[in-house]
């Protein structure tokens, strides 16, 4: 039969994740010939020959069996004669030489199947061994100091193989084929068990001890490959009130890691999207609702309807949930409050002895500290609460050409930066909330860290950074602009949120959209706290065309913490109202008001002395959750919201103000009446249920937005509203905005790639520096 030849073209190919090896042994498969090739911009080349079926079987196994990380897409196929060059199929030395665009480390990839079935396997020589893994799982951007990718530039470097691995290693048909993690019981890392104080207690069975002191209440410092988790049995009340005792954490909640997705569904509802997210190769924590006789101690994640839970990504997990009786563990940080999660023995020890009970080490480097990522759906569509593990350091291609390289710094809380070359932007993994200068450090090491793999030098970058003037993250960026003889750009808070979502949604760089900007905070430029923002948004500028009532805060952040506060002087002007005032009064415990604090507070709005004004839509639900008593003091960021939309879920929307009588003209700029929408919803209160009420005001708020953003969006001949900010993660609001919009016939944005929240905000600030420019 007549032989022929193809070269294959695709996207979505990156180096270091078992592709050549999977393709090597398709060849044979197929009984083609040719080569494959790394090359220098971190995408492969192929040449095959041989009979055409043959090829196109080939091509079909390709595009269906490829390792899921290399997420080949579409397969183009270039069809020529056959040279007859080729004897066998080959995988060719790497193309050494570097795109002008530099290549990337693939993030993090979790344990795969048959590495899984490797470590149980009893047989195996990897049975039990937690480092296990193959050239397409296992730690990337963790383990990795510098490019190019080989072994002797990871973490790996101090464990060279043994025979065994070796052959292995070298073995064009092996999976572990250039896996530069590969390692064995004889030549890898060891783990071992340790006291609170770091005196080794057990090195032979360590995994199994630690599981049987999991169970019976015992909290563990377990290091990871980012990080070191404080774990506990998520069944066990008393283990968990002394993490929340000891982290001084009294309600955040904590995520979860079970052995497999049966066990998961014994305390939470898992749909078919969020079983594939879970089982999927990024293995985030995904949010999930949570049964009713969910079985897990309430101390998990008190007052919420939900659960972030995980299925274990490496070896060491994987032990760990098998060993265990427990259903599920608890997996949260560890770290002391404000600070970056401990990866090193001494500060562990130092950091958290006075948390945990026992620590479970092992002798390899964390090269780069990751957090968990987290993901929820909405309406089917996964969207990022935090953007970490296994995402992190894929870049996000932008519709736009930056001409200098930039990079934003975040603003104040879930900070994360980025770095823009060209159209693609890089961002670091989660950094954390800024209250302190350890936190600053790791940004600054996390941004110079991405620079240095994307070959990037640090002379001349532009910084971009949030409006705050005080913000530590301002001062930072005036600081690197000075070392690195650059130059500042501020940009408005709601306007870098409304510039991530346009630029992950790829509008093109002439057009605008309106966006609905809904968060907590954002440094207005009118001096104001925003929050609740209406904006007609390019990427160069934007205009507020709308946003919700400026409410006062009498003693500022005072009402975010106690948002019951929040709620009295949101009605103020009807505090003579007994109805009003009987609300306000009948709520008990922390946070609570009385007669007299009704009268300071009333005398203070009146002086308006330490009163700071805002249209946020955090301290708004706030209210809410404070005026049905969902929740008097905030002990974490979001949390009365939170507990509103939990509450929410088991309400219907039942009696939602009018929409247009909450919609005031001011000027050319609509103002959603929210004094007005939160009297009339907790006046209901008693014809309706709290739950309904809670629904109702979720649905009023939502709708209010919507309406305003599209007719601004058909006043002005815009075609497409879009909704982001931290309030975009509630299901209940985003849906209600996207009726409002699609009802509209208007086109639907909503974020995919970056978090809504201030996680993906950096993003944004990076490409409207870029428009600036
Ligand atoms: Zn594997
Ligand atoms: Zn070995």
């Amino acid at each position: 039969m007549n032989k022929i030849g193809a070269k294959l073209h695709f996207n979505g190919v990156v180096q270091g994740v078992g592709f050549r090896p999977f393709l090597y042994n398709l060849a044979i498969c197929h009984e083609v010939v040719g080569y494959v090739r790394n090359m220098g911009d971190a995408g492969v080349e192929v040449h095959v020959e041989g009979n055409r079926c043959n090829i196109e079987r080939f091509i079909l196994d390709l595009k269906s069996h490829a390792p899921p990380v290399s997420e080949v897409a579409d397969v183009q196929v270039e069809w020529t004669d056959c040279s007859g060059d080729f004897h066998e199929f080959s995988i060719l030395a790497s193309d050494e030489q570097r795109s002008p665009l530099g290549s990337m480390i693939p993030p993090d990839i979790g344990l795969c199947d048959r590495c899984t079935e490797d470590i149980l396997n009893m047989r195996s020589r990897w049975n039990l061994y937690p480092f296990t893994c193959c050239a397409s799982c296992g730690p990337r951007f963790t383990a990795v100091l510098q490019l190019p990718y080989d072994r002797d530039r990871t973490n790996m470097l101090p464990f060279p193989m043994c025979p065994n691995c070796l052959r292995e290693y070298e073995d064009a048909r092996d999976r572990r084929f250039h896996a530069q993690g590969v390692c064995c019981h004889s030549c890898g890392p060891k783990i071992t068990l340790h006291d609170r104080s770091g005196r080794l207690i057990d090195e032979v069975g360590a995994l199994e001890k630690t599981s049987h002191l999991l169970d019976e209440g015992a909290i563990i410092g377990v290091k990871g490959i980012g990080g070191i988790h404080v774990a506990a049995s998520a069944v066990r009340d008393d283990a968990l009130l002394r993490i929340r005792r000891r982290k001084h954490k009294p309600s955040q909640p904590f995520a979860v890691m079970s052995r497999s997705l049966d066990t998961i569904r014994e305390f939470a509802y898992v749909s078919d999207s969020e079983a594939q997210l879970l089982g999927g190769w990024r293995r985030p924590i995904v949010l999930l609702r949570k049964r009713r006789d969910h079985g897990l101690s309430d101390l998990v994640g008190p007052g919420l309807d939900t659960v972030g839970a995980m299925l274990p990504y490496t070896g060491i997990h994987l032990l760990l949930t098998e060993f265990c009786r427990s259903p599920a563990l608890v997996m949260t940080s560890g770290n002391i409050s404000g600070l970056p999660m401990a990866i090193a023995k001494d500060q562990a020890i130092q950091e958290l002895s006075d948390v945990v009970d026992y620590f479970l080490f092992h002798d390899r480097e964390i090269v780069a500290r990751c957090d968990d990522s987290v993901v929820r759906l909405l309406s089917e569509v996964p969207t990022l609460i935090r953007r970490s593990r296994g995402f992190v350091p894929t870049p996000i291609a932008v519709p736009l050409k930056a001409e200098a390289n930039i990079i934003g710094v975040g603003a104040e809380l879930r900070l994360v930066g980025s770095v823009l070359r060209g159209d693609q932007c890089y961002l670091t993994q989660h950094i954390g909330d800024v209250d302190n200068l350890e936190t600053m450090v790791f940004l600054q090491d996390a941004l110079e860290h991405v620079l240095g793999l994307a070959g990037i030098p640090h002379n001349g970058l532009t910084v971009s950074h949030d409006a705050h003037p005080r913000y530590l993250t301002s001062k930072l960026a005036k600081d690197l602009a000075r070392d690195w003889s650059g130059k500042t750009v501020w940009v408005q808070h709601h306007h870098a949120h409304a510039a991530s979502l346009m630029a992950e949604n790829m509008v093109p760089v002439d057009e605008s959209i309106v966006a609905v900007a809904a968060d907590g905070v954002g440094f207005g430029l009118d001096g104001d706290v925003w929050g609740g923002e209406i904006l007609v948004a390019s990427y160069a500028s934007f205009e507020r065309v709308g946003h919700l009532a400026r409410q006062p805060m009498p003693g500022g952040d005072a009402c975010a913490i106690f948002p019951l506060r929040m709620c009295a002087a949101m009605l103020s002007p009807y505090l003579d109202d007994k109805r009003v005032r009987s609300i306000l009064l009948s709520k008990k415990g922390r946070g609570a008001l009385k007669e007299d604090d009704l009268d300071r507070l009333e005398a203070q709005l009146r002086g308006g002395l330490g009163v700071s004004w805002t249209s946020s839509t955090g301290r708004v639900l706030d209210a809410m959750a404070a005026g049905t008593g969902v929740c008097l003091e905030r002990t974490y960021e979001g949390e009365p919201a939170m507990r509103l939309e939990a509450v929410a879920g088991e309400g219907n929307p039942e009696d939602p103000s009018s929409v247009p009588s909450l919609l005031v003209r001011d000027g050319g700029v609509t103002v959603v009446d929210t004094t007005r929408m939160l009297l009339e919803t907790l006046l209901a209160i008693g014809r309706i249920s709290i739950a309904d009420a809670c629904a109702s005001f979720q649905q009023s708020l939502a709708s209010a937005l919507g309406h305003a953003a599209t007719e601004a969006a058909r006043d002005r001949g815009i075609s497409q509203v879009g909704v982001t900010g931290g309030v975009a993660v509630n299901i209940r609001i985003v849906e209600t905005i996207k009726r409002c919009v699609e009802e509209a016939g208007l086109d639907f944005l909503q974020h995919r790639l970056v978090p809504p929240g201030d996680g993906g905000i950096s993003l944004g600030q990076a490409v409207v520096a870029a428009s600036k420019l």
